[in-house]
């Protein structure tokens, strides 16, 4: 039987009409969007097309819409290239970003920068008046996440833009996971610079897009990473990848078309699987699915159960335990600590995601598959 894909903030499918442009872009685009002659400028112009698409999903301005190979790369250049574009040494983040957030924070540390790490409330939110506590007369940036990718809080970030433009302190928003289902406008924002990543909106992996508004570019132009032919006006350096860079513009015009909408379906479709799990087997939910939550997606606890085990026994169904990008590592979630779960609730926790191509039948198949999972007797941890 086919798998029940429900693991959407790990990655998603492409959008069929993603797949098309793509195929298109790859045999008719091939051309460097940099080279003078007419397969070129041809491919400059669908590039820049893709680009303007960008640029009005998040209300930003054409100039201000740098692509990168994705969001960690997007989150390491927001935040090295303010930090080392001044004599500021301070970096004040959450303790719930991604890791390319913290990591690159703690290697700031390690080159003699200062960071405060801001805990959270239960929920994952960080305040903005602990943020206006944390600015120092040093502070050269603060990061904070749009969406949390674990446990879907959303941060409210206006509100913390507020404080930052008041202290003159640029802000950075991680919008990864918030982009595909939550109107995203720079402005209304107030952010300076804001990241997100193709493969998380139905679009290809290694693309994603840096915004850095045009007020902190002539401010204080961001320090690149990668130094060479001088693409994306300097800022980021190497050949552009067409063919991504097409498919991403294809996934931003079907998101711009059904977000809302799409947003208000999956909200449905959790909520069904909630009531249709409930019914077969208890559960600890570990995220909110109220206003302030993201709407197609849930952590949950099963007590006594590794999620680990839960997760290989169920192979019709893809779902996560923790952040994907740290399931290797097998050390427990640092969201789902920083909230004040137990060793033991973390343990038996599962992320799972809704998407655009989820149905009604994949919901109530997938409630019922981990409910018999998890009634197994293999799956207890302790006494059982
Ligand atoms: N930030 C967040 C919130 C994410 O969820 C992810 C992907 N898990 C990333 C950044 C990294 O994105 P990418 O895979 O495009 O590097």
């Amino acid at each position: 039987m086919a798998t029940i894909y429900l693991d959407h903030q790990a990655t998603t499918p492409m959008d069929p009409a993603v797949v098309e442009a793509m195929n298109v872009a790859a045999t008719d685009c091939f051309a460097n969007p940099s080279s003078p002659h007419a397969a070129g400028i041809r491919a400059f112009r669908e590039v820049e097309r893709a680009r303007g698409a960008v640029a009005r999903l998040i209300g930003a301005a054409r100039t201000e819409i740098y692509f990168t190979s994705g969001a960690t790369e997007g989150n390491n250049l927001a935040i090295k290239g303010v930090v080392r574009s001044e004599s500021r040494r301070h970096v004040v983040t959450t303790a719930v970003e991604h890791k390319s957030v913290l990591d690159t924070c703690r290697s700031l540390r390690s080159a003699g920068h200062e960071v405060t790490v801001l805990p959270v409330d239960a929920e994952g939110r960080v305040g903005a008046r602990q943020v206006a506590d944390a600015l120092r007369p040093d502070t050269a940036l603060v990061s904070v996440m749009l969406a949390n990718n674990e446990i879907s809080t959303v941060q409210p970030v206006a509100d913390i833009a507020a404080v930052t433009r008041a202290a003159g302190v640029p802000l950075h928003c991680d919008a990864t996971q918030g982009v595909g289902s939550l109107p995203v406008d720079v402005r209304a924002l107030g952010v300076d610079l804001l990241t997100f990543s193709g493969h998380k909106i139905y679009g290809p992996k290694g693309i994603g897009v840096l915004y850095v508004s045009n007020g902190l570019s002539d401010r204080a132009p961001l320090v690149p990473l990668l130094h060479g032919g001088g693409q994306e006006r300097g800022l980021r350096a190497g050949t552009v990848n067409t063919a991504a860079v097409i498919g991403l513009g294809a996934a931003v015009g079907v998101l711009a078309a059904c977000r809302d909408e799409e947003a208000v379906r999956l909200a449905g479709l959790r909520a069904r699987f909630l009531a249709e799990l409930a019914e077969l087997v208890p559960y600890t939910l570990n995220s909110g699915t109220g206003p302030g939550f993201l709407p197609h997606a849930v952590n949950l606890s099963f007590e006594g159960v590794d999620a680990q085990h839960l997760l290989l026994e169920a192979t019709d169904i893809a779902v996560s335990t923790g952040s994907a990008c740290n399931s290797s590592a097998q050390e427990p979630s640092h969201v789902l600590t920083a909230i004040g779960l137990s060793p033991e609730r973390i343990r038996g926790s599962v992320r799972i995601g809704f998407g655009r191509f989820t149905t009604e039948e994949d919901v109530s198949r997938a409630a019922r598959r981990l409910a018999v999972t998890v009634g197994t007797r293999a799956l207890r941890t302790a006494g059982a």
